[in-house]
């Protein structure tokens, strides 16, 4: 009871795409599958009384069963050769004894999809296509001649055995079906996990590809990205927007005095200081070494305000490294979009007011130049 509760979660977890049926899962299903539906032959086979047949169904069901010993030691071609010649065997042993009409020879046609599924799913198969091309034309050569042999049995045990005759054909369509639908199903489920896969992984990748590692801010490729948007919207919608240009006061000395990891734990400080100060619309990111953009939901006024409240969030934070208290300032400059700017000019146009902040004492939020109209 419990053994079957754990299938069963195990079967759930299949279709919920959390667990995966290895290749050993595959090969040893699909031979206890060939080694009970030999079994069953071995018992119809008696029943219409051919001790021959019946035989070689046992044995069958034998060597089905001590293949998953090949399938453990990862024999995956050997298996599939060995059943792709056993099904063939077993076709044309049955069309000898009875002809076509016990509907034996629907197996040649469920090696066909079954084949190429097994041979490209598996990475033991070095020519998957060759292979389950060959593993074909075996599979249609035997349906052939169990089509066109002109003898059997069938007339005699169709007269003894009417119903028996009917429970083979009804077994033979349903075990046929079944296993159609079982290898449409797994391939199935197998394509729709690994697609969900490649979404998460590519979700995943764009994530990394779009934050720098250190501060966990957008990076410059990111801020690209929206400022494209956001000098659209400008164009079509005349929404407005503005820039904030920030660098950290004297970083070099921080890195000198204190060690880069220092400077490194105070560029965290700053990058969350300042994501904790951005509203809706805003996009922070880290421009390049210890710049910062910010790209703001506002006029320049509302830009100027925000940078001023930055600065002063920064300028009351600090960070303690080796038991020492570090504090730093920034300095920023800040200018409103204009349709008729280019970005890059744009942001030329805040880098300027940024360096007027340098040279004029630091620790600043720069809207204007005095005297100029730029
Ligand atoms: P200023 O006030 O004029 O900006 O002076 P500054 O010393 O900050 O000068 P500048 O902006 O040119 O210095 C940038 C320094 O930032 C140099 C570089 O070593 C440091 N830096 C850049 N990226 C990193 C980083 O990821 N970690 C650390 N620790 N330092 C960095
Ligand atoms: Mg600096
Ligand atoms: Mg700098």
């Amino acid at each position: 009871m419990e053994q079957i509760k754990i299938y069963l979660n195990y079967i759930k977890d299949i279709i919920n795409g959390e667990e995966y049926l290895s290749d050993r899962d595959k090969f040893t299903l699909v031979l206890h599958i060939c080694a009970f539906s030999h079994l069953l032959f071995a018992i119809l086979f008696l029943g219409f009384g051919s001790i021959l047949m019946m035989l070689y169904n046992l044995l069958s069901f034998l060597v089905y069963e001590s293949m998953i010993s090949f399938v453990k030691n990862k024999q995956y071609v050997l298996v599939t050769i060995l059943v792709s010649l056993e099904v063939v065997v077993f076709v044309i042993l049955s069309t000898l004894a009875y002809g076509p009409h016990l509907y034996f020879n629907l197996f040649c046609f469920l090696m066909i999809p079954a084949s190429f599924y097994i041979t490209n799913i598996c990475k033991a198969f070095k020519k998957p296509f060759l292979t389950s091309c060959i593993i074909s034309v075996f599979a249609f050569g035997a349906f052939l001649f169990s089509v066109f042999y002109p003898y059997g049995n069938y007339d005699n045990i169709v007269k003894f055995y009417p119903v028996l005759v009917v429970i083979t054909k009804v077994l033979n369509i349903f075990v046929t079906v079944l296993l159609l639908g079982m290898f449409s199903f797994i391939f199935t489920l197998e394509m729709r996990n690994s697609t969900a896969t490649l979404e998460n992984r590519n979700r995943q990748l764009k994530k990394l590809s779009s934050i720098d590692p250190l501060t966990k801010l957008a990076n410059r490729r990111s801020m690209t990205e929206k400022l494209n948007i956001a000098m659209h919207l400008l164009k079509k919608d005349k929404k407005v927007f503005s820039l904030i240009l920030g660098d950290i006061d004297d970083f070099k000395k921080v890195n000198d005095t204190y060690g880069h990891d220092c400077g490194d734990k105070v560029l965290v400080m700053v990058a969350d200081t300042i994501s904790s100060q951005m509203r809706d619309g805003d996009f922070v990111c880290r421009w390049g070494g210890e710049e910062i953009l910010i790209l703001v939901n506002g006029n320049l006024e509302a830009a100027k305000a925000l940078g001023d409240r930055i600065l002063e969030k920064i300028c009351a934070n600090e960070v303690t490294h080796d038991n020492k208290t570090i504090k730093v300032t920034m300095t920023f400059g800040v200018a409103e979009a204009n349709e008729s700017l280019r970005i890059e000019d744009f942001i030329q146009k805040a880098d300027n007011r940024l360096y007027y902040g340098k040279s004029h004492g630091k620790c600043q939020v720069v809207a204007q130049i005095p005297n100029t109209i730029s």
